[in-house]
């Protein structure tokens, strides 16, 4: 019997982050310093792509990629209801007109053959970006959107929020890793702790394209730039301008050594999250209870565990657990349902397979660090609920 709380996710700070964290404390530089790049330089490297821009959170990196892509108001943009608000609230900051697209009933993503039928019915241009989620680190297929993308002629921005870490191998045998940008055009990360790489609030924006990313840079801090390839003129060393209205969505070096550090660890993340989901699934064989689904081209990067219920369960299940101090969550409410974006018009009834997926889900504790015991004593807790 286990007596204390077990979350449905929780952060790992180490003795070496601490002492990390401490050293960038004591250094000159609190924030503007060294630590954003070197945090940048090792987050490109370990995902293979060109430019990696370290900000305040993942929602910022969402707003700044709107920015970047130049999106104005009444620009349509089309995402996922199954995700965190913020998805596309980075998008609606610049006014865009958010279209929520149907899930995968089997990967809980985007569903790419109800896109292809949104993206026929209007002509070619229409849609300015598409926002896919990697959704509970599962990686969606970047090869078949970025076919969609030069077809119909929108920008790919991942929010892989849910994913660092997580791959895919392409038709060409190629392993790509989630934010290599390789077909995407932006791919947005959140430092949240309960992601995978833990800085108390962060987010990155990943690209290889330069002038993107010279965007998000600019629009980072105050749309002002000492870049003297950018400016219009130079009245000396102090010199720099203000080019654009932008904002201050900087990290700080402190979360940035944070960053660094929990980056060394992001393989044994994944590693350990694959090994949970296994247990799971092994315990949950052969019951009314459906584990989440995986392809055998991806790596899962296992940020949510979700199983899904039947239906007139689900509420006791998560009662039963949260009596026995397991906080399982429901993730997500569909965004479509929000009074917020009922305003527009949307409702119950517009987006089946994602309003049928919340009626069922409930997200397990899923984290590097969940013990063994702890795991199989929120086993025992679902078995018992649901009556096996
Ligand atoms: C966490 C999250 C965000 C927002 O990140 P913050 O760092 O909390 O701003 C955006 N999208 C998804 C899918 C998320 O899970």
């Amino acid at each position: 019997m286990i007596d204390h709380n077990i979350s449905y996710g929780h952060q790992y700070i180490s003795d070496e982050d601490i002492q990390a964290v401490v050293e960038t404390l004591k250094s000159d530089y609190l924030t503007q310093g060294p630590k954003i790049g070197e945090f940048e330089k090792n987050f490109s490297e370990y995902l293979g792509c060109q430019y990696a821009c370290m900000v305040s959170n993942g929602t910022a990196a969402l707003h700044l990629c709107a920015m970047a892509l130049g999106i104005k108001p009444g620009d349509k943009v089309i995402t996922t209801p199954i995700t965190f608000v913020a998805s596309a609230n980075g998008f609606r900051y610049q006014g865009a007109e958010i279209v929520f697209c149907d899930i995968d009933a089997k990967t809980y993503c985007l569903d790419l053959d109800k896109l292809e039928v949104i993206l026929k019915a209007s002509p070619k241009g229409t849609y300015k970006a598409v926002v896919p989620v990697d959704f509970a680190g599962y990686p969606i297929d970047e090869e078949r959107l970025r076919k969609l993308a030069d077809e119909y002629g929108f920008a790919i921005v991942v929010d892989a929020c849910h994913a660092p870490g997580g791959s895919y191998i392409d038709s060409k045998g190629t392993k790509q890793m989630v934010g290599n940008c390789h077909y995407a055009d932006l791919t947005c990360f959140s430092f949240h702790p309960v992601k995978h790489i833990a800085t108390g609030e962060g987010g990155a924006v990943t690209t290889n394209r330069k002038d993107l990313y010279e965007k998000v840079a600019l629009y980072r801090t105050h749309g002002i730039t000492k870049n003297p390839d950018l400016l219009t003129q130079n009245d000396g060393g102090w010199y720099y301008e203000m080019q654009d209205l932008g904002y201050n969505y900087r990290i700080t070096d402190f979360q940035a050594a944070l960053g660094i550090s929990q980056l060394k660890r992001l393989d044994w993340s994944i590693q350990r999250r694959n090994e949970i989901a296994h247990k799971y699934d092994e315990a949950f064989k052969d019951t009314p209870i459906k584990s989440p689904f995986r392809a055998d081209n991806i790596t899962h990067a296992f940020h949510l565990y979700i199983i899904q219920v039947a239906t007139d369960k689900r509420k006791g299940l998560y009662d039963h657990l949260r009596a026995n101090k397991i906080f399982a969550q429901v993730l997500y409410i569909p965004a479509h349902t929000m009074p917020y974006y009922r305003q527009f018009g949307w409702k119950n009834g517009d987006l089946p397979v994602a309003e049928d997926y919340y009626q069922h889900c409930l997200a397990l504790p899923m984290y590097p660090t969940l013990t063994e015991e702890e795991q199989e004593w929120v086993i025992e807790k679902v078995k018992e609920y649901i009556g096996l």
